[in-house]
C-alpha cells in the first residue's frame, strides 16, 4: 500500500503568550513550532504509524530545519520538500485575544512556501502514493494546483484514493479555481469540512440537504468536524454516526482539524471501522488543543489509548 501524501505550506509558528489585542507592543513570545496545515496532517498520520510523504519547499535556514527535524524524526518522506536558497522560510505569528479569536501577522506570500513546483520529486512521490489529501487553502497558489492536479490523476491510476478538506478561501469561488475546487469536492472518497465550510461546499444551507446533495455528487463519505461538540460521519448508503467531543481545557485550536482528519484517515486506511475510527479523531483533535504550538500535541495510538482513558466526554 503507498503512502498518504499531501502538499503545500511548510511554516513556524511564533505565539505569544498572553492574550490581547495585536502586536502593537513588545510581548513574550514563544516558538519556533512547526507549522502549516499539511505539515500537521501529514505529521499525524506518520505518528500513527501510516506511510507519508510531503511535497514543499522550505528555505535553507534555521526555520526550515526545525521542520525537516520535525518530520523526519516522526518518519514523513520529505524527498519532494525541496530547500531554496533564495526565499526564506515562512512564518507566521499569532496572539490569542480573550473572546477566543486570533490575530495573525503572516510572512509567507514571499517564502519559500510560495516556491512550491512540481519537481521531479514531487512526480515520484505522488506516482507511488496510495492517498492523495488535499487542502482547499492551498488551491489559490500556482505551483500547488499543478500538483494537485498531476498527483489526483497518478493517485487514481494507481486505485489509489483522495480526501479533500474544503477550508474554502473567497478567491477560490470563480474561475479555474473555482471548477478545481467543486471537481475535487465530487471526486473525494472522503470529504472533511468544518463548521460551514459543508454548506459551502454544497450551495445550500442546511446540513442535511447539504450532505444528501453532496452524496449525490458523487463525494463517498463526508467527516464533519464541530469543534468542541465532536463530530458527525455521514455515508453514501444514508448512515450516520455522532461523536461526542472530549472535554478538554483548550490551550491552542491551530492544527486540531488537520489533527483530526489525518487521524480518521489513518485508521479508516488500516482497515478500521468508521464509528472507531471517528473516535480516535476525536481524541486526536482534542489532544491537540490541549498543547501549545500545531504539532505540538500530535499523538501516536499510544498516547491517544492514554488519553481516552483519562479524559470525560460531553453527553
Ligand atoms: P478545524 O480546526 O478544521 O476548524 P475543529 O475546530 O472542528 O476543526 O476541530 C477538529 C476536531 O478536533 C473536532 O471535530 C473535535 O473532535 C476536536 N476538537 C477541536 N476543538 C476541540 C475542543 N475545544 N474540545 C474538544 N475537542 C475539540
Amino acid at each position: 500500500v503507498g503512502p498518504t501524501i499531501a502538499a503545500g505550506e511548510i511554516l513556524v509558528e511564533i505565539m505569544a503568550t498572553d492574550r490581547g489585542l495585536g502586536f502593537l507592543e513588545p510581548l513574550t513570545l514563544v516558538g519556533p513550532y512547526p507549522s502549516g496545515a499539511p505539515a500537521i496532517f501529514i505529521d499525524q498520520v506518520a505518528r500513527l504509524g501510516g506511510g507519508a510523504g510531503l511535497i514543499g519547499c522550505v528555505g535553507r535556514d534555521d526555520f526550515g530545519t526545525v521542520n525537516l527535524n520535525r518530520l523526519r524524526r516522526d518518519g514523513v518522506d520529505v524527498s519532494a520538500v525541496s530547500v531554496s536558497d533564495r526565499y526564506p522560510t515562512g512564518s507566521a505569528f499569532v496572539r490569542y485575544r480573550p473572546d477566543g479569536g486570533r490575530d495573525f501577522v503572516y510572512n509567507i506570500a514571499e517564502s519559500a512556501a510560495g516556491q512550491i513546483r512540481l519537481t521531479a520529486e514531487a512526480r515520484q512521490l505522488a506516482d507511488r502514493a496510495g492517498h492523495l489529501h488535499v487542502m482547499g487553502s492551498t488551491l489559490s497558489v500556482a505551483g500547488l494546483r499543478e500538483i494537485v492536479a498531476y498527483a489526483t490523476k497518478a493517485v487514481r491510476a494507481s486505485g489509489g484514493s483522495t480526501s479533500f478538506d474544503p477550508n474554502v478561501r473567497k478567491e477560490l469561488n470563480d474561475g479555474a479555481d473555482g471548477a478545481q475546487f467543486s471537481a475535487l469536492v465530487d471526486d473525494a472518497d472522503l470529504l472533511l469540512p468544518s463548521g460551514e465550510e459543508l454548506l459551502t461546499a454544497a450551495g445550500v444551507d442546511d446540513e442535511c440537504h447539504a450532505v444528501k446533495a453532496l452524496i449525490a455528487r458523487g463525494v463517498g463519505e463526508i467527516v464533519l468536524k464541530r469543534g468542541a461538540a465532536g463530530s458527525s460521519r455521514f455515508a453514501a448508503d444514508g448512515s450516520r454516526i455522532d461523536c461526542a467531543g472530549f472535554l478538554v481545557e483548550e490551550v491552542d485550536p491551530t492544527g486540531a482539524g488537520d489533527c483530526f482528519g489525518a487521524t480518521y484517515l489513518t485508521c479508516r486506511r488500516m482497515g478500521m471501522e468508521p464509528g472507531k475510527a471517528l473516535f480516535y479523531a476525536n481524541a486526536a483533535g482534542a489532544r491537540n488543543v490541549t498543547r501549545r504550538g500545531p504539532m505540538e500535541g500530535i499523538a501516536g495510538f499510544d498516547v491517544l489509548d492514554g488519553f481516552i482513558a483519562g479524559t470525560a466526554r460531553a453527553t
